[in-house]
């Protein structure tokens, strides 16, 4: 599936906010103009675009308070602001307001476009890393490790800290078996003061939130091991991997 890029741009100007429309649908997006800051920000959330041009100098909510509302509801979406040499900001105080990157008018279209694609591929690869490092997604189920929220179908579970970061430990490497002592160093710590009984009840716990939510994953226990996380795909696929 062919994955449509959305580009707003939040300019009063009409010339400015049509010639940005014109290189941005020639690099191939999507385009919504809102012509002052309010809208701006309507538009934002109901658009949901994947950058954002912002002019500095708006009716109704100006390009600064726009930018500080829309990072106080989701700090994800790339923000460009616009700035004019003959305006009193400059791009010290476009980067200090929070925007991931400036653009002086009058621009020359390359420009515009070099900046977009340098910032969309900046949040990708944010993204991206975060994807690999804290959140672990399977059928039904969302491990958020950097906000310690768990998902299951749909539903946030309340999880105390352990049990959590046990999960994601165990899901992280799917159908791995870890032993209890091995989770009890690597979940707890080396000098927890505990015994493998911890590891079991909160495996117990987890299992409570999680059985029978999805036929493609299962925290399995290993007969005298330890504890997996067994997953559809590779369960079928592959020989049993012991430490
Ligand atoms: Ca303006």
């Amino acid at each position: 599936m062919e994955i449509t890029k959305k580009a707003l741009v939040i300019e009063d100007e009409e010339n400015i906010a049509e010639l940005l429309q014109m290189f941005l649908e020639k690099d191939g997006y999507v385009v919504r103009i809102a012509a002052d800051g309010r809208s701006g920000l309507e538009q934002a959330k109901s658009f949901a675009p994947d950058v954002i041009l912002l002019d500095i100098m708006l009716p109704k909510l100006d390009g600064v308070q726009v930018l500080k509302r829309l990072r106080e509801e989701d700090g994800a979406t790339p923000v460009i602001m616009l700035t004019a040499k003959s305006e009193p900001y400059d791009k010290v105080f476009a980067l200090e307001s929070g925007a991931d990157d400036y653009i002086t008018k009058p621009f020359v279209p390359k420009e515009v476009i070099a900046r977009v694609h340098a910032v969309s591929r900046r949040t990708e690869r944010a993204a991206d890393e975060t994807r690999n490092n804290k959140i672990l997604e399977f059928d039904k189920l969302l491990i958020n490790l950097d906000s310690y929220v768990l998902l299951v179908d749909g539903k946030k579970i309340e999880t105390p800290p352990k049990e959590l970061e046990l999960l994601y430990h165990l899901a992280k490497a799917p159908n791995r078996v870890f032993t209890r002592n091995q989770l009890l160093d690597e979940v707890w710590g080396f000098d927890y003061f505990g015994d493998s009984r911890t590891v079991d009840v909160h495996i117990k716990r987890l299992r409570y939130k999680l059985d029978g939510v999805s036929d493609q994953w299962t925290l399995k226990t290993v007969w005298s091991i330890g504890y997996k996380f067994e997953t559809e795909r590779d369960a079928s696929d592959s020989d049993e991997t012991l430490i």
